[in-house]
């Protein structure tokens, strides 16, 4: 066993960085008011909950009243597209109609659970959903969703950075067609905010989703960002938080904590883009120096934060584990997936060979990452791939 501990599975979750901390404390203590409370003593938490809203509102240029808090990325993807659904399948007094047919949802191959299974889930409600391909590098077809966008879609979902691969996806190519189409177009931002530049009117989108704890917040928080004007279900039901989206106490601290992390990812954006692209670079090169058979399965335009690596002739579970008794922590795929013996479905759908598919790992990095962690994983990971190789008997 090793002491040097090295932590590259970033992109499952962050450390919350001190000032976040900090930040929360306060909230967990003698400002424990509930924010709904019109009261004075409730004045702090509620005007910290306002503060909170415009620092998540200025990550993504938005309008702090835009910003609906939630539990997180699953809760903010499942509320765009049961959301939109709803309201769809329903006339405009809240009646459900008979059928959930004539709702369709486009959506593509390569998206997360948290937006994947809400659509399944749909689609055998009686929902059209239609999932776009995409290339070797897990760029979605934008064409073949222009093409599918016929009036009457209710939503287009394409996430803004892949989670396994890193693939930056051309979500603004698809406003107009969402338009024309009378669609929201909606798109899962969790793994892009923090770690590209994020601008909800650039893009062009109706729903946008984030989640705190990819950006060095606490767990347990997300948001959606709704565009004025957009209509939408709630998913619960109970007071008038949140402006009746989604009701119930709010959780302060994790706001609060959730804003803070929003508003260093903001201010530090362009530093933290180049030292993280460097990281990556680096890592790259001392990989592939004096080591056969590795194969950099993200494209060149991915976020520096996501990496995905294939070694030929060794099963990414076995290095995972090996890695692990070593102090190395990474991942195979998502977090979500990571106890699923299945393939990722991200990369059968980039069309990966059966060898590359089995030999993949995802390294992923944060601001806390050090050039000596990098160099010595490195190091541990060619170790570690030669080693096994030598067992099963690989030769090239
Ligand atoms: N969407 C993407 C792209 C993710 O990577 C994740 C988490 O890994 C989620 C959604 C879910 O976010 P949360 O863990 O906040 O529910």
């Amino acid at each position: 066993m090793s002491s040097l501990k090295v932590y590259l599975n970033n992109a499952a979750s962050t450390a919350a960085d001190p000032a976040v901390i900090e930040a929360m404390l306060p909230f967990f203590g003698e400002q424990y008011a509930n924010p709904a409370d019109t009261s004075l003593f409730a004045a702090f938490s509620r005007n910290a909950v306002e503060i909170a809203r415009e620092q998540v509102a200025y990550l993504i240029g938005a309008d702090p009243s835009e910003i609906v808090f939630t539990s997180g990325g699953t809760e903010s993807d499942n509320m765009a597209v049961f959301g939109t659904a709803v309201i769809r399948s329903c006339d405009n007094v809240g009646r459900l109609y008979a059928s959930w047919r004539g709702v369709r949802i486009i959506t593509d191959s390569v998206e997360h659970p948290a937006v994947m299974n809400p659509c399944r889930e749909l689609e055998k409600r009686g929902c059209e959903v239609i999932y776009a391909p995409c290339d070797a590098n897990g760029l979605v077809d934008t064409e073949f969703i222009k093409r599918s966008a016929t009036p009457g879609t209710a939503l287009i979902s394409v996430m803004l950075a892949n989670n396994e691969l890193g693939t930056v996806q051309n979500v603004c190519e698809l406003k107009c067609a969402a338009a024309e189409a009378g669609a929201l177009l909606h798109t899962d931002a969790v793994q892009a905010a923090g770690h590209m530049p994020v601008d909800v009117k650039k893009l062009g989108v109706d729903l946008l989703s984030i989640s705190s704890h990819k950006i060095h917040g606490p767990k347990g928080v997300g948001a959606l960002f709704v565009k004025k004007g957009t209509r939408l279900q709630p998913l619960i039901y109970g007071g008038g938080h949140e402006k009746r989206l989604r009701p119930g106490t709010l959780n302060v601290p994790g706001i609060v904590g959730f804003g803070k992390a929003c508003e260093l990812a903001r201010n530090g954006l362009e530093k933290e883009l180049d030292y993280l692209s460097r990281l990556k670079n680096m890592f790259i090169d001392r990989l592939t120096v004096n080591l056969d058979g590795v194969h950099i399965n993200s494209p060149e335009n991915s976020v520096p934060s996501i990496l995905s690596v294939s070694f030929d002739g060794i099963e990414g579970s076995s290095l995972l584990i090996e890695l692990d008794m070593k102090g190395i922590c990474c991942s195979t795929g998502s977090a979500c997936s990571a106890s699923n013996a299945k393939p990722s479905h991200v990369l059968s759908a980039a069309g990966l060979s059966s060898e590359r598919l089995k030999g993949s790992i995802r390294f992923s990095f944060s601001r806390f990452n050090t050039d000596e962690e990098l160099e010595y994983a490195a190091k541990v990971v060619k170790e570690s791939v030669e080693r096994l190789r030598r067992l099963c008997g690989y030769a090239r």
